[in-house]
């Protein structure tokens, strides 16, 4: 019965405009052929064989990476009830489809546990998870992942912008810096059973979304001029070799950038447009929005930090050192934007 051919409407009325003229013709005849019938359905539409139970159709079907098609999901489909009618789910999934959940944006709450808790579930700030500080297995989901949380604000990456949108937000418990009096920002660190959570959280969201590595980021990566979170001493190199997760940078590609240059020539041309715009050039080509003023400017420091809390943490100071350009070359390299 599967295989028994139908007629849709839409189908019906896409041939009666098509064929207008030939309708005619067919009209004007005394003994019309008895198979064309253009004032009928005439477009019979073969409904496929439903292969998987509805909850894993989506998974099974169109699940497809070689067409760029991230519905690699756990099957769970959303779709209307209208009354008297019924919504098919199985016969006609569409190829030209992706998630909304593109990326995955880290955060932390500078906020106790007990109060993380409140303010993401009481006020008008929000993230898809919270990952709390205690040795437990628990993580808490505070928004469907279907939906929206308020935790990215104004926010860009590459093409991207208002990145609530388009994300997961994961809040991780962790009390946020403080500045000494020369304004000095310290960071504390997060307890190891913490880290394994949020890698393990984010490596099953990735992988269900198919969300690549570039996608995997800071809300300071997305934010830079704004925010610091979740700060140097979040270890992304430990979820890169641990869990594959996120980015990282080849040591021999960066010492192969290192030795383009010497301390001599890096310093020598530091301070000339042509050199400063070339980094802006680079920040704002390998994802991080900023503008190309020539100048060693607020935005561009602030840009640089948030570059160094990444992916140069033992030297967060916003000032462009030779590493952290090389760093930066190297990843460009390999995770290169289209
Ligand atoms: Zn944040």
């Amino acid at each position: 019965m599967r295989n028994s051919l139908y007629v849709i409407g839409l189908g019906i009325t896409l041939v009666s405009c098509g064929s207008q003229n030939n309708s005619k013709k067919v009209a004007a005849t005394p003994k019309p052929v008895a198979k064309i019938q253009p004032t009928s359905p005439t477009t019979p539409v073969v409904k496929p064989p439903v292969k998987q139970e509805e909850a894993d159709f989506f998974k099974v079907n169109i699940a497809d990476i070689t067409k760029n098609d991230n519905t690699i999901s756990y099957g769970s489909i959303v779709a209307a009830k209208p009354n008297n009618y019924k919504v098919v789910k199985t016969y006609f999934p569409a190829v030209a489809q992706n998630f909304r959940q593109r990326y995955v944006i880290l955060h932390y709450t500078a906020l106790d546990n007990d109060k993380s808790v409140s303010v993401l579930t009481q006020q008008s700030v929000s993230a898809h998870y919270l990952v709390n500080s205690y040795d437990d297995n628990e993580i808490y989901l505070l928004v469907d992942e279907n939906k929206r949380a308020y935790h990215a604000g104004v926010s860009n990456w590459r093409n991207d912008q208002n990145l609530n949108d388009i994300s997961i937000g994961i809040e991780i418990v962790n009390g946020g810096w403080a500045a000494d009096a020369t304004g000095t920002k310290s960071f504390p660190g997060f307890p190891e059973e913490q880290v394994k959570k949020v890698a393990s959280l984010v490596k099953d969201i990735a992988t269900r979304y198919n969300i690549p590595p570039t996608n995997i980021l800071a809300h300071s990566d997305i934010a830079p001029t704004r925010k610091q979170d979740p700060g140097p001493m979040f270890p992304w190199k430990k979820l890169y070799d641990e869990y594959q997760v996120g980015m990282w940078y080849d040591d021999a590609t960066k010492a192969t950038f290192l030795a383009t240059t010497t301390q001599e020539d890096f310093l020598a041309q530091y301070n000339t447009p042509q050199f400063i715009y070339k980094i802006q050039t680079a920040l704002n080509k390998f994802g991080y929005k900023l503008d190309n003023t020539t100048a060693w400017d607020k935005q561009t420091k602030q840009t640089i930090e948030a570059f160094q809390y990444h992916f140069r943490p033992e030297k967060s100071d916003g000032i462009l050192d030779m590493e952290t350009w090389a760093i930066l070359q190297a990843l460009m390299q390999k995770y290169p934007s289209k």
